[in-house]
């Protein structure tokens, strides 16, 4: 590797993987928006790391979704923040920049692309994601160069009807290698946590600790005011006193 493709490894969190020229590698890219990150994902990414006998999971926030542009995503920080603080403890994982700090809207086909020119070829990539996701991947920018670039891993929780991803998958006119994956914990959601958060119910078990004070802290998810850090309320009640000084 030389030294730009070093350096440019380093700034975005990346792991230095390929240096074996007679050994392929297997990294597995864990994407999502991770808003927040919680058990599910890491539960996901664990039994990836251990049934595809991975060498890492890069957990990759996604920088702008591509299909998120009218909704409300917390901001790249804060959910890199919290993916680095849930992933910190896994020898198996790292988390990185590479996409929150892409500018524009974040296609995968873009970041896989750019990883290749990263990484020697003997360096295999495996994309991690909700299976509902990986059901709509043939609709996603360049999803050919997605299927040429990378295997996939399609997580799903138990019972869940995977009949329309596969047959979606398998009618498309790309050659997806899929692996799909039954994750129990995956019965945890986001989209719940967010909404466990803004009515003040507890997110113990569902996320690591480090993640529901960071939640609290930065008082993501309009979290009650009961859950704000003294600190953040004595900050409150400041900005008030000195705006009734006006
Ligand atoms: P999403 O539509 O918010 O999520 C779909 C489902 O998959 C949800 O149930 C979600 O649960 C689950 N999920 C998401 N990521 C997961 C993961 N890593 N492991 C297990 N379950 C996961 O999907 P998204 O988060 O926006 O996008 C997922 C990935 O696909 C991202 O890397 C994104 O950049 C990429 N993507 C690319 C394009 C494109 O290139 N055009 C378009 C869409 C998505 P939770 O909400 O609990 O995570």
């Amino acid at each position: 590797m030389d030294t730009a493709t070093d350096r440019a490894i380093e700034m975005f969190d990346l792991p230095h993987l390929g240096q074996d020229p007679a050994h392929t590698y297997r990294l597995g890219i864990m994407g999502g928006t991770f808003d927040p990150i919680h058990n599910g994902h890491l539960v996901a990414a664990e039994q990836a790391y251990d049934d595809l006998g991975l060498d890492l999971v890069v957990f990759m926030p996604a920088g702008n979704p591509a299909f998120k542009q009218d909704k409300r995503v917390t901001s790249g920080e804060d959910r890199y923040a919290m993916t680095l603080l849930a992933t910190s403890d896994n020898p198996h994982f790292t988390a990185s920049r590479f996409e929150i700090d892409r500018d524009g809207v974040t296609y995968t086909a873009d970041t896989l692309r750019l990883l290749h020119g990263l990484y020697p070829d003997n360096v295999a990539f495996f994309f991690i994601t909700g299976a509902d996701a990986i059901a709509d991947i043939v609709t996603w920018r360049d999803a050919g160069d997605i299927a040429r670039l990378a295997h996939l891993v399609a997580a799903t929780r138990p019972g869940y009807d995977l009949s329309y991803a596969r047959r979606v998958i398998e009618g498309s006119a790309y050659d997806f290698d899929v692996t799909y994956l039954e994750v129990p914990a995956l019965a945890i959601s986001s989209t719940d946590l967010r909404e466990r958060a803004e009515l003040g119910q507890s997110l113990r078990y569902l996320t690591p600790d480090s993640v529901i004070g960071y939640i609290r802290k930065h008082g993501l998810y309009d979290v009650g005011d009961a859950f704000q850090a003294p600190m953040q309320r004595d900050r409150a009640k400041m900005e008030l006193t000195s705006d009734e000084r006006d």
